[in-house]
């Protein structure tokens, strides 16, 4: 898309993407053209693209470009996968999973989050992704099983509803940890066989449910 932030994008993904090992093209691809300012406050705009994490409403916060393209990578989505996402928030990392795959189903549990997000979704036309409102340590079982799911909020554990939700061979992270610091867990299933490979020290708000922060 050809905004007036369209070369704000480009050198966000040359000085923050690139040499920060971001390599996976359709990544790039999608940061590029993704226009993350639709997704904040009007009065943040100009700082939609830069190298940190910003507020959103109800105390929530929308991640810095780096780690939704380093959790995005880690996924190695290829076009057809259905994906769940768990913590809609403003709706950025869904839009950008929404161009990768063939299907998001995103789960949120603060309604004005969602409402507002499902507001940008339609007015940019994304329209293979699906939100509800819901406890989303609980999965969305309906619609799965994921080949892929990325959780975006920090809980103390590893839901297992969302295991049990994942497909063989699919591919789950989420930030691990306790409420200050987590890190972020790369989870594959093969079979029965449950691999997990630690990326890297993240900091996310508080994944709150019955499998998460009480
Ligand atoms: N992916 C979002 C990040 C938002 S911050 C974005 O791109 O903007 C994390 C979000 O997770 C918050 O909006 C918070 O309300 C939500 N959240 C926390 N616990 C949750 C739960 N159990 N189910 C669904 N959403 C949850």
């Amino acid at each position: 898309m050809k905004d007036r932030f369209a070369t704000v994008r480009e050198r966000m993904v040359q000085e923050q993407l690139l040499p920060r090992g971001i390599v996976d093209a359709s990544v790039l691809d999608v940061m590029r053209t993704v226009p993350r300012h639709l997704f904040v406050d009007d009065a943040l705009q100009s700082r939609a693209y830069g190298d940190f994490p910003l507020p959103i409403a109800a105390g929530q916060t929308i991640s810095q470009p780096y780690i939704v393209a380093l959790m995005t990578q880690a996924l190695g989505l290829t076009g057809n996968e259905r994906v769940l996402e768990i913590g809609t928030g403003s709706g950025y990392q869904a839009a950008i999973l929404s161009r990768l795959c063939s299907q998001v189903y995103t789960v949120e549990r603060i309604n004005v989050l969602l409402a507002g997000a499902r507001r940008v979704f339609d007015k940019l036309r994304y329209f293979n992704i699906v939100a509800k409102l819901d406890d989303g340590t609980l999965g969305w079982p309906e619609h799965g099983p994921y080949d892929a799911i990325m959780v975006t909020a920090g809980g103390p554990k590893l839901p297992q509803p969302l295991v049990n939700q994942l497909a063989d061979g699919g591919r789950l992270v989420i930030p691990v940890g306790d409420p200050r610091l987590q890190v972020l867990q790369l989870v594959q299933r093969s079979g029965d066989e449950i691999v997990v490979q630690e990326l890297e020290k993240v900091r996310f708000v508080d994944l709150v449910g019955e499998y998460g922060w009480r």
